[in-house]
Protein backbone atom coordinates (compact mmCIF):
# COMPACT_ATOMS: atom_id res chain seq x y z
CA UNK A 1 0.00 0.00 0.00
CA UNK A 2 1.11 3.39 -1.20
CA UNK A 3 1.90 6.74 0.89
CA UNK A 4 0.85 8.41 -2.26
CA UNK A 5 -3.22 7.20 -0.72
CA UNK A 6 -2.83 8.52 2.48
CA UNK A 7 -2.03 12.20 1.20
CA UNK A 8 -4.94 11.72 -1.17
CA UNK A 9 -7.14 10.57 1.14
CA UNK A 10 -6.02 13.38 3.86
CA UNK A 11 -6.89 16.40 1.25
CA UNK A 12 -10.38 14.78 1.07
CA UNK A 13 -11.05 14.37 4.72
CA UNK A 14 -11.60 17.56 6.71
CA UNK A 15 -9.19 17.71 9.83
CA UNK A 16 -11.99 18.95 11.65
CA UNK A 17 -13.02 16.31 14.55
CA UNK A 18 -9.87 14.97 14.56
CA UNK A 19 -9.54 15.11 18.50
CA UNK A 20 -12.54 13.26 18.95
CA UNK A 21 -10.66 9.92 17.99
CA UNK A 22 -10.18 8.07 21.34
CA UNK A 23 -7.40 6.13 19.75
CA UNK A 24 -4.60 7.79 21.66
CA UNK A 25 -2.63 4.87 22.51
CA UNK A 26 0.02 5.88 21.24
CA UNK A 27 2.62 6.70 23.72
CA UNK A 28 5.76 8.92 22.82
CA UNK A 29 8.81 7.86 24.04
CA UNK A 30 9.56 11.48 25.31
CA UNK A 31 13.19 11.17 26.25
CA UNK A 32 13.29 10.29 22.64
CA UNK A 33 12.54 14.37 21.89
CA UNK A 34 15.12 15.57 23.81
CA UNK A 35 17.04 17.64 21.61
CA UNK A 36 20.72 17.45 22.32
CA UNK A 37 21.16 21.13 23.57
CA UNK A 38 24.35 21.61 22.62
CA UNK A 39 22.57 21.66 18.97
CA UNK A 40 20.61 24.59 20.54
CA UNK A 41 21.48 27.69 21.99
CA UNK A 42 17.89 29.61 21.59
CA UNK A 43 14.83 27.36 21.38
CA UNK A 44 12.12 29.79 20.11
CA UNK A 45 9.46 29.73 17.80
CA UNK A 46 11.22 30.21 14.46
CA UNK A 47 13.53 27.24 15.11
CA UNK A 48 10.50 24.56 15.07
CA UNK A 49 11.07 23.63 11.89
CA UNK A 50 14.73 23.12 12.10
CA UNK A 51 13.86 21.48 15.72
CA UNK A 52 11.13 19.16 13.58
CA UNK A 53 14.04 17.63 11.42
CA UNK A 54 16.37 16.99 14.06
CA UNK A 55 13.99 15.00 16.25
CA UNK A 56 14.09 11.61 15.47
CA UNK A 57 10.87 9.67 14.35
CA UNK A 58 8.53 8.20 16.46
CA UNK A 59 9.56 4.20 16.26
CA UNK A 60 7.46 1.71 16.09
CA UNK A 61 4.80 3.66 14.32
CA UNK A 62 3.89 2.90 10.85
CA UNK A 63 6.23 0.20 10.46
CA UNK A 64 9.36 3.08 10.78
CA UNK A 65 7.84 4.76 8.05
CA UNK A 66 8.36 8.23 9.11
CA UNK A 67 4.68 9.99 7.82
CA UNK A 68 5.72 13.26 7.74
CA UNK A 69 9.00 13.61 5.88
CA UNK A 70 7.13 11.59 2.92
CA UNK A 71 4.53 13.26 3.00
CA UNK A 72 6.78 16.82 2.79
CA UNK A 73 9.45 15.23 0.44
CA UNK A 74 7.87 12.78 -1.84
CA UNK A 75 4.10 13.69 -3.34
CA UNK A 76 3.29 11.33 -5.62
CA UNK A 77 0.40 11.48 -8.26
CA UNK A 78 -3.02 10.49 -6.91
CA UNK A 79 -4.03 9.10 -10.30
CA UNK A 80 -0.84 7.11 -10.71
CA UNK A 81 -1.98 3.72 -9.13
CA UNK A 82 -5.55 3.85 -8.79
CA UNK A 83 -7.78 2.80 -11.39
CA UNK A 84 -10.89 5.16 -11.82
CA UNK A 85 -14.15 3.47 -10.96
CA UNK A 86 -17.68 5.27 -11.20
CA UNK A 87 -19.01 7.12 -8.49
CA UNK A 88 -21.16 4.18 -7.00
CA UNK A 89 -18.33 1.97 -7.00
CA UNK A 90 -16.53 3.66 -5.40
CA UNK A 91 -18.83 4.47 -2.95
CA UNK A 92 -19.76 1.31 -2.23
CA UNK A 93 -16.38 -0.68 -2.53
CA UNK A 94 -15.26 -2.07 0.07
CA UNK A 95 -11.37 -1.72 0.34
CA UNK A 96 -12.62 2.22 -0.40
CA UNK A 97 -13.99 2.18 3.16
CA UNK A 98 -11.44 0.32 4.77
CA UNK A 99 -9.08 2.64 3.29
CA UNK A 100 -10.84 5.74 4.16
CA UNK A 101 -10.66 3.99 7.89
CA UNK A 102 -7.51 3.32 7.45
CA UNK A 103 -6.49 7.29 6.75
CA UNK A 104 -9.00 8.39 9.56
CA UNK A 105 -7.04 6.78 11.79
CA UNK A 106 -3.53 7.69 10.42
CA UNK A 107 -5.21 11.21 10.20
CA UNK A 108 -6.05 11.35 14.12
CA UNK A 109 -2.89 9.63 14.95
CA UNK A 110 -1.08 12.68 13.13
CA UNK A 111 -3.49 14.93 14.95
CA UNK A 112 -2.49 13.23 18.45
CA UNK A 113 1.24 13.05 17.56
CA UNK A 114 1.26 17.12 16.26
CA UNK A 115 -0.54 17.68 20.26
CA UNK A 116 2.35 15.61 22.06
CA UNK A 117 4.49 17.05 19.53
CA UNK A 118 3.41 20.50 20.81
CA UNK A 119 3.95 19.10 23.93
CA UNK A 120 6.93 17.42 23.90
CA UNK A 121 8.14 21.21 22.15
CA UNK A 122 6.45 22.87 25.09
CA UNK A 123 8.90 20.89 27.26
CA UNK A 124 11.68 20.80 25.76
CA UNK A 125 11.73 24.42 26.26
CA UNK A 126 10.84 24.14 29.45
CA UNK A 127 12.86 21.97 30.22
CA UNK A 128 15.61 23.66 28.13
CA UNK A 129 14.86 26.68 30.02
CA UNK A 130 15.28 25.01 32.72
CA UNK A 131 18.66 23.65 32.05
CA UNK A 132 19.63 27.16 30.88
CA UNK A 133 18.89 28.77 34.07
CA UNK A 134 20.96 25.77 35.94
CA UNK A 135 23.97 25.97 33.60
CA UNK A 136 23.28 30.39 34.30
CA UNK A 137 23.23 29.23 38.09
CA UNK A 138 26.42 26.48 37.86
CA UNK A 139 28.04 29.43 36.12
CA UNK A 140 27.11 32.14 38.74
CA UNK A 141 27.91 28.90 41.41
CA UNK A 142 30.97 28.03 39.99
CA UNK A 143 32.50 31.56 39.33
CA UNK A 144 31.54 32.41 42.88
CA UNK A 145 33.20 29.09 44.04
CA UNK A 146 36.16 30.41 42.50
CA UNK A 147 36.24 33.50 44.01
CA UNK A 148 35.68 31.80 46.79
CA UNK A 149 38.58 29.82 46.29
CA UNK A 150 40.81 32.62 45.42
CA UNK A 151 39.70 34.51 48.77
CA UNK A 152 40.49 31.56 50.43
CA UNK A 153 44.08 31.53 49.08
CA UNK A 154 44.25 35.42 49.12
CA UNK A 155 43.53 34.68 53.48
CA UNK A 156 45.56 31.53 53.21
CA UNK A 157 48.78 33.37 52.39
CA UNK A 158 47.65 36.38 54.55
CA UNK A 159 46.98 33.99 57.41
CA UNK A 160 51.26 32.42 56.72
CA UNK A 161 52.45 35.79 56.40
CA UNK A 162 50.68 36.90 60.05
CA UNK A 163 52.16 33.20 60.95
CA UNK A 164 55.87 34.69 59.59
CA UNK A 165 55.17 37.92 61.16
CA UNK A 166 54.31 36.39 64.62
CA UNK A 167 57.04 34.16 64.57
CA UNK A 168 59.64 37.13 64.12
CA UNK A 169 57.54 39.19 66.46
CA UNK A 170 58.17 36.09 69.31
CA UNK A 171 62.00 36.13 68.32
CA UNK A 172 62.46 40.19 68.62
CA UNK A 173 60.27 39.61 71.71
CA UNK A 174 62.74 37.37 73.28
CA UNK A 175 65.75 39.05 71.74
CA UNK A 176 64.34 42.18 73.57
CA UNK A 177 63.50 40.27 76.60
CA UNK A 178 67.48 38.69 77.02
CA UNK A 179 68.63 42.15 76.26
CA UNK A 180 66.28 43.55 79.25
CA UNK A 181 67.48 41.28 81.53
CA UNK A 182 71.01 41.97 80.48
CA UNK A 183 70.58 45.64 80.73
CA UNK A 184 68.76 44.91 84.16
CA UNK A 185 71.85 43.07 85.46
CA UNK A 186 74.19 45.91 84.19
CA UNK A 187 71.94 48.22 86.22
CA UNK A 188 72.22 46.62 89.05
CA UNK A 189 75.97 45.96 88.53
CA UNK A 190 76.08 49.45 88.14
CA UNK A 191 74.43 50.25 91.18
CA UNK A 192 76.22 47.89 93.31
CA UNK A 193 79.55 49.98 92.23
CA UNK A 194 78.08 53.30 92.30
CA UNK A 195 76.31 52.44 96.16
CA UNK A 196 80.42 50.99 96.59
CA UNK A 197 81.89 54.22 95.91
CA UNK A 198 79.51 56.38 96.39
CA UNK A 199 79.83 58.45 99.82
CA UNK A 200 77.01 58.93 102.35
CA UNK A 201 77.29 62.71 103.22
CA UNK A 202 75.71 63.25 106.44
CA UNK A 203 75.74 66.65 108.34
CA UNK A 204 75.24 67.66 112.08
CA UNK A 205 73.08 70.56 112.83
CA UNK A 206 74.60 73.29 115.41
CA UNK A 207 72.78 72.70 118.39
CA UNK A 208 74.76 75.56 120.00
CA UNK A 209 77.74 76.40 119.47
CA UNK A 210 78.93 72.85 118.70
CA UNK A 211 80.79 73.08 115.95
CA UNK A 212 83.97 71.73 117.48
CA UNK A 213 81.97 68.74 118.69
CA UNK A 214 80.58 68.37 114.75
CA UNK A 215 84.06 69.26 113.52
CA UNK A 216 85.70 66.03 116.21
CA UNK A 217 82.69 63.65 115.29
CA UNK A 218 82.67 64.00 112.01
CA UNK A 219 86.59 63.81 111.69
CA UNK A 220 86.61 60.30 113.91
CA UNK A 221 83.56 59.43 111.47
CA UNK A 222 85.75 59.57 108.88
CA UNK A 223 88.19 56.74 110.21
CA UNK A 224 86.83 53.77 108.72
CA UNK A 225 87.69 51.00 110.94
CA UNK A 226 85.75 52.81 114.05
CA UNK A 227 83.01 53.47 111.95
CA UNK A 228 82.94 49.60 110.83
CA UNK A 229 83.53 48.60 114.17
CA UNK A 230 80.57 50.56 115.65
CA UNK A 231 78.27 49.94 112.70
CA UNK A 232 78.74 45.88 112.71
CA UNK A 233 80.53 44.62 115.42
CA UNK A 234 79.45 46.77 118.60
CA UNK A 235 75.67 46.52 120.55
CA UNK A 236 74.12 49.60 122.08
CA UNK A 237 72.62 47.25 124.81
CA UNK A 238 74.70 47.86 127.56
CA UNK A 239 73.70 51.13 129.92
CA UNK A 240 76.79 51.25 131.31
CA UNK A 241 78.54 52.51 128.07
CA UNK A 242 77.38 55.73 128.04
CA UNK A 243 79.59 57.39 125.47
CA UNK A 244 79.91 54.42 123.38
CA UNK A 245 75.85 54.44 123.07
CA UNK A 246 75.80 57.75 121.77
CA UNK A 247 78.99 57.59 119.76
CA UNK A 248 76.88 54.94 118.00
CA UNK A 249 73.55 56.32 117.46
CA UNK A 250 75.63 58.86 115.99
CA UNK A 251 77.54 57.34 113.20
CA UNK A 252 74.66 55.02 112.82
CA UNK A 253 72.85 58.40 111.28
CA UNK A 254 76.12 59.59 110.08
CA UNK A 255 76.40 56.43 107.65
CA UNK A 256 72.34 56.07 107.29
CA UNK A 257 71.52 56.64 103.68
CA UNK A 258 68.14 57.88 105.18
CA UNK A 259 70.02 61.21 106.38
CA UNK A 260 71.94 60.89 103.20
CA UNK A 261 72.41 64.92 101.81
CA UNK A 262 71.12 65.73 104.62
CA UNK A 263 71.69 66.48 108.33
CA UNK A 264 71.15 65.04 111.87
CA UNK A 265 71.28 66.65 114.86
CA UNK A 266 73.02 65.05 117.93
CA UNK A 267 71.18 66.50 120.32
CA UNK A 268 71.08 63.34 122.65
CA UNK A 269 74.97 63.17 122.33
CA UNK A 270 75.75 66.65 123.78
CA UNK A 271 73.53 65.45 126.66
CA UNK A 272 75.39 62.50 127.28
CA UNK A 273 78.68 64.91 126.79
CA UNK A 274 77.37 67.28 129.20
CA UNK A 275 76.51 65.01 131.62
CA UNK A 276 79.89 62.90 131.90
CA UNK A 277 82.16 66.01 131.18
CA UNK A 278 81.44 69.33 133.11
CA UNK A 279 83.85 71.25 130.59
CA UNK A 280 81.26 70.48 127.74
CA UNK A 281 78.18 71.75 129.39
CA UNK A 282 76.17 74.74 128.07
CA UNK A 283 76.71 76.16 124.92
CA UNK A 284 80.10 77.71 125.77
CA UNK A 285 82.43 77.15 122.85
CA UNK A 286 85.05 74.38 123.45
CA UNK A 287 88.16 73.10 121.94
CA UNK A 288 88.43 70.09 119.69
CA UNK A 289 91.24 69.26 121.21
CA UNK A 290 89.97 68.33 124.87
CA UNK A 291 86.96 66.55 122.95
CA UNK A 292 88.88 64.48 121.16
CA UNK A 293 90.71 63.62 124.26
CA UNK A 294 88.02 63.01 126.27
CA UNK A 295 86.26 60.84 123.47
CA UNK A 296 89.17 58.39 122.95
CA UNK A 297 89.62 57.94 126.61
CA UNK A 298 86.63 57.24 127.80
CA UNK A 299 85.25 54.87 124.45
CA UNK A 300 88.71 53.32 125.33
CA UNK A 301 87.44 52.59 128.94
CA UNK A 302 84.41 51.71 128.18
CA UNK A 303 85.12 49.28 125.36
CA UNK A 304 88.46 47.77 126.63
CA UNK A 305 88.88 44.09 127.38
CA UNK A 306 92.23 43.36 129.04
CA UNK A 307 93.06 40.39 128.51
CA UNK A 308 94.56 37.81 131.03
CA UNK A 309 98.72 38.43 131.64
CA UNK A 310 100.96 36.62 133.30
CA UNK A 311 101.65 39.10 135.72
CA UNK A 312 104.95 37.86 137.61
CA UNK A 313 107.25 38.46 133.91
CA UNK A 314 106.23 41.73 133.36
CA UNK A 315 107.03 43.95 136.66
CA UNK A 316 109.33 45.97 136.30
CA UNK A 317 112.11 46.22 139.10
CA UNK A 318 113.20 49.91 139.60
CA UNK A 319 116.29 49.24 140.63
CA UNK A 320 117.35 47.06 137.99
CA UNK A 321 119.20 48.37 135.21
CA UNK A 322 117.33 47.40 131.85
CA UNK A 323 118.25 48.10 128.79
CA UNK A 324 115.87 50.03 126.29
CA UNK A 325 114.59 47.37 123.63
CA UNK A 326 113.82 44.71 126.78
CA UNK A 327 111.89 47.76 128.71
CA UNK A 328 110.27 48.47 125.58
CA UNK A 329 109.20 44.77 124.94
CA UNK A 330 107.93 44.34 128.71
CA UNK A 331 105.58 47.71 128.22
CA UNK A 332 104.45 46.80 125.11
CA UNK A 333 103.63 42.99 126.73
CA UNK A 334 101.35 44.55 129.21
CA UNK A 335 100.07 47.07 126.70
CA UNK A 336 98.94 44.42 124.94
CA UNK A 337 97.18 43.00 127.95
CA UNK A 338 95.92 45.93 129.36
CA UNK A 339 94.81 47.90 126.66
CA UNK A 340 92.55 45.75 124.43
CA UNK A 341 90.05 48.02 122.61
CA UNK A 342 89.27 49.14 118.99
CA UNK A 343 90.53 52.65 120.52
CA UNK A 344 93.79 51.60 121.78
CA UNK A 345 94.13 49.55 118.63
CA UNK A 346 94.01 52.51 116.08
CA UNK A 347 95.14 55.39 118.17
CA UNK A 348 97.55 54.33 121.13
CA UNK A 349 101.15 54.53 120.26
CA UNK A 350 103.93 54.07 122.63
CA UNK A 351 106.32 56.91 123.92
CA UNK A 352 109.63 57.05 125.63
CA UNK A 353 110.96 59.16 127.95
CA UNK A 354 114.75 59.59 128.96
CA UNK A 355 116.42 61.11 131.52
CA UNK A 356 120.25 61.50 131.70
CA UNK A 357 121.83 62.29 135.17
CA UNK A 358 124.54 64.78 134.78
CA UNK A 359 126.05 62.89 137.26
CA UNK A 360 126.79 59.17 136.48
CA UNK A 361 125.47 59.90 132.82
CA UNK A 362 122.78 56.90 133.22
CA UNK A 363 120.15 56.87 131.33
CA UNK A 364 116.56 56.09 132.68
CA UNK A 365 114.04 55.35 129.95
CA UNK A 366 110.33 55.08 130.56
CA UNK A 367 107.52 54.05 128.75
CA UNK A 368 103.65 55.39 128.18
CA UNK A 369 100.92 55.68 126.27
CA UNK A 370 100.14 58.39 124.03
CA UNK A 371 97.10 58.92 121.59
CA UNK A 372 97.58 62.28 120.39
CA UNK A 373 100.63 64.58 119.80
CA UNK A 374 100.56 68.23 120.98
CA UNK A 375 103.09 70.82 118.89
CA UNK A 376 103.02 74.09 120.45
CA UNK A 377 104.32 76.24 117.42
CA UNK A 378 105.72 79.68 119.30
CA UNK A 379 108.34 76.93 121.05
CA UNK A 380 108.85 75.37 117.67
CA UNK A 381 109.22 78.49 115.62
CA UNK A 382 111.46 79.72 118.31
CA UNK A 383 113.84 76.33 118.60
CA UNK A 384 113.89 77.04 114.24
CA UNK A 385 115.37 80.64 114.66
CA UNK A 386 117.53 79.62 117.76
CA UNK A 387 119.13 76.38 115.69
CA UNK A 388 119.21 78.27 112.39
CA UNK A 389 119.80 81.18 112.65
CA UNK A 390 120.22 82.06 108.95
CA UNK A 391 116.85 80.11 108.02
CA UNK A 392 113.93 81.74 106.79
CA UNK A 393 110.43 81.07 108.76
CA UNK A 394 108.79 84.15 107.43
CA UNK A 395 106.53 83.84 105.26
CA UNK A 396 103.62 86.88 103.89
CA UNK A 397 104.27 88.39 107.24
CA UNK A 398 104.09 86.02 109.41
CA UNK A 399 105.94 82.65 111.05
CA UNK A 400 106.25 79.75 108.63
CA UNK A 401 107.13 76.16 109.52
CA UNK A 402 107.57 73.08 108.90
CA UNK A 403 106.09 70.06 110.42
CA UNK A 404 109.34 68.02 110.42
CA UNK A 405 110.53 70.76 112.60
CA UNK A 406 107.89 69.78 114.94
CA UNK A 407 108.87 66.27 115.37
CA UNK A 408 112.73 67.44 116.04
CA UNK A 409 111.85 70.06 118.43
CA UNK A 410 109.46 67.02 120.01
CA UNK A 411 112.50 64.90 120.53
CA UNK A 412 114.68 67.48 122.26
CA UNK A 413 116.40 67.21 125.35
CA UNK A 414 115.53 69.67 127.89
CA UNK A 415 118.00 70.57 130.44
CA UNK A 416 116.59 70.13 133.88
CA UNK A 417 118.52 71.90 136.13
CA UNK A 418 117.61 74.23 139.38
CA UNK A 419 114.17 73.18 140.87
CA UNK A 420 113.52 71.12 137.62
CA UNK A 421 116.27 68.51 139.03
CA UNK A 422 115.79 64.87 138.47
CA UNK A 423 116.40 62.16 141.44
CA UNK A 424 118.79 59.77 140.39
CA UNK A 425 118.00 55.91 141.63
CA UNK A 426 122.02 55.28 141.06
CA UNK A 427 123.22 58.46 142.93
CA UNK A 428 120.44 58.34 145.20
CA UNK A 429 119.82 62.27 145.01
CA UNK A 430 118.58 64.74 142.77
CA UNK A 431 120.97 66.00 140.27
CA UNK A 432 120.78 67.78 137.08
CA UNK A 433 119.71 65.78 133.88
CA UNK A 434 119.03 65.99 130.48
CA UNK A 435 114.71 64.77 129.66
CA UNK A 436 113.31 64.24 126.51
CA UNK A 437 110.42 62.49 124.63
CA UNK A 438 110.68 60.32 121.43
CA UNK A 439 108.01 58.82 119.66
CA UNK A 440 108.98 54.71 120.17
CA UNK A 441 105.95 53.22 117.96
CA UNK A 442 103.19 55.07 116.14
CA UNK A 443 99.92 54.07 116.10
CA UNK A 444 97.52 53.38 113.19
CA UNK A 445 96.19 57.00 113.16
CA UNK A 446 98.10 59.92 114.80
CA UNK A 447 96.62 62.83 115.91
CA UNK A 448 98.21 65.61 115.54
CA UNK A 449 97.56 69.06 117.81
CA UNK A 450 98.90 72.14 116.18
CA UNK A 451 98.63 74.66 119.29
CA UNK A 452 98.81 78.08 118.92
CA UNK A 453 98.74 79.03 122.31
CA UNK A 454 95.95 79.99 124.65
CA UNK A 455 93.18 81.83 122.39
CA UNK A 456 95.48 80.66 119.34
CA UNK A 457 97.09 84.03 119.63
CA UNK A 458 100.05 82.62 117.56
CA UNK A 459 99.70 83.13 114.02
CA UNK A 460 101.54 80.39 112.08
CA UNK A 461 101.79 78.79 108.93
CA UNK A 462 102.30 75.09 109.04
CA UNK A 463 103.51 73.21 105.80
CA UNK A 464 102.21 69.72 106.40
CA UNK A 465 102.42 67.10 103.88
CA UNK A 466 99.92 64.48 102.73
CA UNK A 467 102.12 61.72 102.96
CA UNK A 468 104.32 61.90 106.02
CA UNK A 469 106.96 60.44 106.63
CA UNK A 470 108.31 59.28 109.97
CA UNK A 471 111.14 56.93 109.39
CA UNK A 472 113.69 59.89 111.16
CA UNK A 473 111.23 60.66 113.74
CA UNK A 474 110.33 57.02 115.58
CA UNK A 475 112.64 54.55 117.49
CA UNK A 476 110.81 51.79 116.37
CA UNK A 477 110.99 51.52 112.46
CA UNK A 478 110.11 48.12 112.08
CA UNK A 479 105.90 49.73 112.44
CA UNK A 480 104.19 51.94 110.12
CA UNK A 481 106.27 54.74 109.52
CA UNK A 482 104.79 56.64 106.64
CA UNK A 483 101.27 58.35 106.91
CA UNK A 484 98.49 60.07 104.69
CA UNK A 485 96.81 62.92 105.53
CA UNK A 486 92.82 61.54 106.32
CA UNK A 487 91.57 64.72 108.68
CA UNK A 488 92.10 68.53 108.75
CA UNK A 489 90.40 69.98 111.87
CA UNK A 490 90.55 74.09 110.52
CA UNK A 491 89.82 77.12 112.94
CA UNK A 492 88.55 80.10 111.96
CA UNK A 493 88.75 83.28 114.00
CA UNK A 494 90.77 84.93 116.70
CA UNK A 495 89.71 82.58 119.75
CA UNK A 496 89.74 78.56 120.07
CA UNK A 497 87.12 79.20 122.12
CA UNK A 498 85.12 81.67 120.20
CA UNK A 499 85.69 80.86 116.87
CA UNK A 500 84.50 78.18 114.37
CA UNK A 501 85.58 74.56 113.54
CA UNK A 502 85.46 72.61 110.47
CA UNK A 503 86.46 69.55 109.34
CA UNK A 504 88.47 68.47 106.07
CA UNK A 505 87.81 64.74 105.45
CA UNK A 506 88.85 62.64 102.63
CA UNK A 507 85.91 60.21 102.03
CA UNK A 508 87.36 57.04 102.43
CA UNK A 509 84.52 55.17 99.67
CA UNK A 510 86.22 57.88 96.49
CA UNK A 511 89.02 59.10 98.42
CA UNK A 512 87.58 62.80 97.89
CA UNK A 513 87.65 65.50 99.74
CA UNK A 514 84.97 67.04 101.58
CA UNK A 515 84.17 69.83 104.07
CA UNK A 516 82.01 69.49 106.58
CA UNK A 517 81.02 72.55 108.18
CA UNK A 518 78.04 71.72 110.57
CA UNK A 519 74.74 71.08 108.72
CA UNK A 520 76.45 70.88 104.85
CA UNK A 521 78.48 68.79 103.40
CA UNK A 522 80.74 69.65 100.49
CA UNK A 523 82.92 68.58 97.85
CA UNK A 524 86.05 70.35 98.12
CA UNK A 525 87.25 72.05 95.28
CA UNK A 526 91.32 71.20 95.56
CA UNK A 527 92.52 68.36 97.91
CA UNK A 528 93.97 71.55 99.70
CA UNK A 529 91.39 73.39 100.76
CA UNK A 530 92.01 73.45 104.14
CA UNK A 531 94.99 75.35 103.72
CA UNK A 532 92.87 78.25 103.66
CA UNK A 533 91.80 77.92 106.64
CA UNK A 534 93.91 77.58 110.23
CA UNK A 535 94.93 73.99 110.15
CA UNK A 536 93.97 73.32 114.19
CA UNK A 537 94.02 69.06 114.44
CA UNK A 538 95.45 66.75 112.09
CA UNK A 539 94.61 63.48 111.32
CA UNK A 540 97.21 60.64 109.80
CA UNK A 541 96.96 57.15 108.81
CA UNK A 542 99.21 54.46 108.72
CA UNK A 543 99.56 53.38 104.72
CA UNK A 544 99.68 49.07 104.52
CA UNK A 545 102.70 48.58 102.96
CA UNK A 546 100.43 47.62 100.07
CA UNK A 547 99.26 51.47 99.77
CA UNK A 548 102.31 53.00 98.63
ZN1 LIG B 1 122.87 59.55 138.38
Amino acid sequence: MGICQVQKISELVPVNGVNNNQNKTTSFPTQSYIPNINQYSSPNENNNNELDRKIKPYQGYNNGVNPTTNIIQNPTPLNKNITPQPPNQLLNNPQINQMENAINKLKQQNEDFKVTLEANKKLLNEQTNAKMKLQKDLLTSSQNMETLLLQQNDLKEQIHLLLIENNQLKLNINQTQIELEQKAQALNALQIKYDEIAPILVGLDNIGATCYMNATLQSLSNVPQLTNFFLHKFSPNDPKKRMSNEYYQVVKCLWSKKYNGKSYAPHSFKNVLSQMNPLFQGVAANDSKDLINFLIETLHSELNMPKNKNTTNNIIDPSIQLDEVKMFNIFLSNMVSEYNSIISDLFYGVLETQSKCINCQRIKYNFQIYSFIEFPLEQVYNYCISTTPGGSYISNGIPSIDIYKCFEHYHQLTPMVGDNKIYCNECRNEYDAFYGTCLYSLPRYLIINLNRGKNAVFKCNVKFPELLKLTNYVRYTEGKTIFQLNSVICHYGESNMGGHFIAYCRHYKNNSWYIYNDSTVQKCNSNKDYLHGMPYILFYKALDDDDY
